[in-house]
């Protein structure tokens, strides 16, 4: 017999041109939700109100003023524990989380692992729990955020970790990013017959007006191609478009990243 588990329960919430504000819900309190990186408070607020939630917690990332932006104004509505990376740009943490600790709201019967995931920013971590990851902007559907702060040394091994995490995890990012990133998936792989799907398939989500996320690391290892440095016609792809035969997987996606930097589809 399979195990049957109840996924988590988890609303979007749109903010700014294209963020997504995550609201999960409590098991044991489903009018109870924890969120993760409000950027903006009022479309946060609004849902709340829609829909008779109650806000018990924050979770945060990392410190880009779109994930962090309205943990001010939420706390102004009523104070709940913030919980985030240990870095001193974000003022208004409750407890910083470091990796490998355990972020246990027992009443709301949820527990998360937080994972350091340097890369995009230096502090950048994600949570990790009930078959769910929020990874902020380090990996997104078909890509991954780019180096602000971190090498891409750091990235590489980022993306290897929660790439190694079971296949049915549910991927929650902050950005929908998903058709443009496949656009750059296909230049690298147009042969990938699980990206080709893929494509339609976000594109009649998105017509609909319907987020792609979440996504799962099973199909982030097909369709990815941060996530594929060590597939052989992703190197050759990389290796063609620097002009240059390359080192390790991490000078591959080095390369990859580079390539997408300055990728228009
Ligand atoms: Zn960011």
């Amino acid at each position: 017999m399979s195990k049957i588990t109840n996924p988590l329960q988890v609303r979007a919430v749109r903010a700014f041109t294209d963020n997504y504000i995550w609201l999960i819900a409590a098991p044991t309190a489903p009018q109870t939700v924890i969120a993760v990186d409000p950027g903006d408070a009022a479309p946060v607020a609004a849902e709340l109100e829609r829909s008779g939630l109650s806000l018990a917690a924050i979770l945060l990332t990392h410190h880009h003023a779109d994930h962090i932006g309205g943990v001010a104004a939420l706390q102004a509505r009523g104070s709940v524990p913030v919980i985030g990376p240990d870095d001193a740009r974000i003022s208004l943490l409750t407890r910083s989380v470091h990796d490998g600790e355990r972020v246990d709201f027992e009443d709301l019967g949820l527990r998360f692992e937080v994972l350091a995931v340097p890369g995009h920013t230096t502090s950048h971590i994600a949570f990790w729990g009930h078959d769910a990851l929020f990874c902020g902007d380090t990996l997104f559907s078909a890509g991954c955020g780019r180096l602000f702060e971190g090498t891409a040394t750091e990235m590489n091994h980022s993306l290897q970790r929660l790439a190694a995490l079971p296949g049915h995890t549910r991927v929650y990012c902050g950005h929908e990013y998903t058709a443009a990133n496949l656009s750059f998936a296909l230049a690298v792989e147009p042969g990938n017959a699980a990206a080709l799907e893929y494509r339609d398939t976000v594109a009649l989500r998105r017509a609909a007006d319907l987020p792609s996320l979440p996504s799962s690391l099973a199909l982030e290892r097909d369709v990815n191609p941060f996530l594929r440095c060590a597939h052989g016609p992703v190197r050759a792809a990389a290796e063609q478009h620097a002009g240059a035969a390359l080192g390790d997987d991490t000078a591959v996606f080095a390369a990859l990243r580079g390539w997408k930097d300055g990728f228009r589809a």
